[in-house]
């Protein structure tokens, strides 16, 4: 059904994803889909629905990747990097055809004109994407089951060209929902066992026990939606042939009065709580209404558990149902249940046999006991001595063949686990094109930095800088509006930028803020006395000439490093400014100073990249400054830095060196932020659905006294505000 759904949504893209997770859907080669990269390339491309989008959009994104993996092919170290991109644009290539391709066999075309016709394009399309008879000998028993119920359905509804000889697709789809709601399959002989289904399945039908859950407010009755398409108001106009929405709920609950006036012993269930959103729920008015006839009183959502007779039974937690049912319900309720046991008898768990049994449970165990325990353990990210790697090396930004960058330390630095995730494992996080509202953040910040990087690199080309405090001409300005607009476009295009409700005025404030720029700028120019010489100065980058510039560690050990400065100006007197381009807030900067010029691990790059453009412009001995310009409204066009003497690159290069450790010897915790609001989380990988960290912030408190965290808390400091 989900497969006959999708134009329902234009094919959506997450539509098409959920039936590609929900079945085994072969391409045309006949092969199993690559469900993962194929969700990856959708979403790394921004579709949301249309088929224009999958195309275009598709299309894009691979000749970006191959873009990226030529860049990659001169990169010694990163050589996987080109491979893994190439393989990420075929799969973007091979999902643009497979979907062109659905959208075609979606549509019935001539055959829409009878139920035979229907059924025989239907059955077309199970055979297509599912496979045909041979594939399924390979399936399991009550997945060939349902395959042939389905053949059997679609089968039956192509003998009524009698009965209706121009049926639409929707009401042929609509009569196979019901042919296969109604044909749920069964063991055993009918009018015995068990019925699984909504209350609205049982009525008519006697019952020996009814076992209703979930009676919640907003489960049971579900939250009433007024449907955007055919709001309440006009069903009413439409008579009694076109039920409202509200009308649908007294459905539901007449059900319900129908089903418990057939069965014999009735349970209702009620969560008081959602554990995983940590509010508490509202009992259902049915469940009081139910209640207040046992009773002859209505109870309050609060006094539920007082007011009640003792047919009322509170189950305190999962723990406790545990201990007080009379027989588990299957062998992880039985295994759980000994462990409890072990544990109220005061004896270790670790000795149960049940564990030397199941290794898998025993391995659950073990990690459950790391984390809650005081001990930084290896599940908490401590590979330096509790680890087992079993012979894996953690690459070392020291070891010769290694190149890193003042990023990455930087990672490290804000949370271990982050690094170890996004460096070592090498998970890329992938946004959802759905959940981008507004231009994000990073789009906007390279957004900027391209625009500027073109405006300059031109201006440098043809030697047209201005002196130091002397303004931008006409042209200038024009041509950084123009560069502006153009990268604005092509954003757009690739479907980068959010709804387009909220691009208009983004794109308004980035155009400002570039603008703007041109005479932040010209102030800065002024006040320190500088011109430009370099703009994106890059060293040891995939497709560069300047090779990774080495840094020597107080200790003696040498790292090699890549980065790309956003701009380095020069004085008269030939000393350099080395610039960063911030595009966010500069709040978390309030603490730089040459005092402290890498509080808590963080802001390495002002030190790092004055020693490589140094190194890099052949100017070894210059003086140097560095400084972050902040260069949005949001920002306050401000500037942040101080002189690199050889007292603050002594400061800043130990603190290099604790982080080159750290991630030598395997120190990897989570350092989750302090919880609190925040409207998106900075980081995804402990929390996908973005519901907060609290736990993880818990066991951080406890971890930290740990002395193997030691080396981490050496370099961010004790203080997590
Ligand atoms: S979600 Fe938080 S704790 Fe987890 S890796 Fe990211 S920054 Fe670290």
């Amino acid at each position: 059904m989900a497969l006959l759904a999708l134009p329902d949504h234009d094919l959506a893209r997450r539509d098409v994803a959920a039936w590609l997770a929900g079945a085994p859907v072969r391409g045309a080669d006949n092969r199993p889909v690559p469900v993962a990269a194929w969700e990856r390339a959708a979403r790394g491309a921004g579709v949301v629905a249309g088929l224009d989008q999958w195309r275009s959009r598709l299309a894009r994104r691979a000749e970006d990747l191959e873009a990226d993996a030529e860049l990659h092919d001169r990169d010694d170290e990163n050589g996987w990097r080109a491979e893994r991109l190439r393989r990420e644009a075929t799969h973007a290539r091979d999902l643009a055809g497979f979907v062109a391709r659905l959208a075609v066999d979606l549509r019935p075309g001539s055959r829409g004109d009878s139920w035979r016709g229907l059924a025989t394009w239907c059955r077309g399309l199970v055979r297509a994407y599912l496979g045909g008879e041979g594939l399924r000998d390979r399936w399991p028993d009550d997945e060939r089951a349902a395959a042939q119920r389905i053949d059997a359905a679609i089968e039956r509804l192509g003998d009524l060209d009698a009965v209706d000889p121009n049926p639409s697709p929707a009401a042929f789809r609509r009569a196979l929902e019901l042919q296969l709601a109604d044909d749920l399959g069964r063991h055993g002989s009918f009018g015995h066992g068990v019925l699984v289904g909504s209350v609205r399945l049982a009525v008519g039908l006697e019952l020996d026990r009814v076992v209703v859950v979930g009676l919640a407010e907003g489960s049971f009755p579900a939250r009433r939606r007024d449907d955007p398409l055919l709001p309440d108001r006009v069903r009413a106009v439409a008579g009694p042939d076109l039920p409202t929405r509200a009308e649908l709920v007294h459905d539901e609950h007449r059900a319900l009065l129908a089903v418990l006036a057939a069965s014999t012993h009735t349970t209702f269930t009620f969560p008081r709580g959602d554990l995983r959103r940590r509010a508490e729920r509202a009992p259902s008015r049915w469940l009081l209404d139910t209640c207040e006839a046992a009773d002859g009183t209505r109870p309050s959502a609060e006094d539920l558990d007082r007011e009640t007779g003792d047919w009322l039974r509170e189950v305190p937690s999962f723990v406790a149902g545990l201990r007080a049912s009379s027989f588990p319900a299957h062998a992880q309720e039985y295994d759980v249940r000994a462990l409890l046991d072990r544990a109220e008898a005061g004896q270790a768990i670790t000795g149960s046999s049940i564990l030397a049994e199941r290794p898998a449970l025993a391995r659950a165990v073990a990690l459950l006991e790391g984390r809650l325990s005081d001990r930084f353990t290896r599940f908490d990210g401590n590979l330096a001595t509790d680890g087992d790697l079993r012979g894996a090396v953690i690459p070392s930004p020291a070891d010769p063949q290694e190149v890193t960058s003042a990023t990455r330390l930087e990672t490290w630095a804000g949370c271990p686990h982050a690094y170890f995730v996004r460096h070592v494992l090498r998970v890329d996080p992938v946004e959802d094109p759905e959940e981008q509202y507004r231009l994000s953040a990073l789009t906007r910040g390279s957004m900027i930095h391209a625009v500027l990087d073109r405006w300059l690199g031109a201006i440098l080309e043809a030697d047209a800088v201005p002196a130091p405090g002397v303004d931008w001409s006409e042209d200038d300005r024009i041509r950084l509006l123009d560069l502006a607009e153009a990268e604005a476009d092509r954003l757009q295009a690739r479907g980068l930028v959010g709804r387009s409700v909220y691009w208009h005025r983004d794109r308004q404030v980035v155009l400002h803020d570039l603008m703007q720029f041109s005479v932040f700028d010209r102030d800065q120019r002024a006040a320190h006395g500088t011109a430009p010489v370099a703009t994106e100065l890059s060293f040891g980058m995939p497709d560069d000439p300047v090779p990774p510039v080495t840094i020597t560690l107080p200790g003696g050990r040498d790292i090699r490093l890549r980065g790309a400065i956003d701009r380095v100006d020069r004085a008269h007197g030939g000393s350099l400014l080395v610039i960063d381009y911030k595009t966010g807030r500069s709040d978390a900067f309030a603490k730089l100073s040459a005092d402290d010029p890498v509080p808590g691990g963080t802001h390495l790059q002002l030190v790092l990249y004055a020693l490589a453009a140094r190194r890099v412009l052949d100017r070894p001995d210059a003086p140097a400054e560095g400084a972050y310009w902040f260069v949005t409204d949001r920002g306050g066009f401000t500037p942040a830095g101080y002189p690199v003497t050889p007292e603050v690159e002594q400061m800043a290069l130990t603190v290099v060196e604790r982080i080159v450790d750290g991630i030598g010897t395997g120190v990897f915790p989570l350092h989750p932020a302090r919880p609190g609001w925040r409207l998106f989380p900075d980081c995804l990988y402990c929390e996908p659905d973005g519901l907060g960290l609290a736990h993880q912030y818990a066991d951080w408190e406890r971890h930290r006294a740990d002395p193997a965290v030691a080396p981490y808390l050496d370099v961010c400091g004790d203080d997590d505000d």
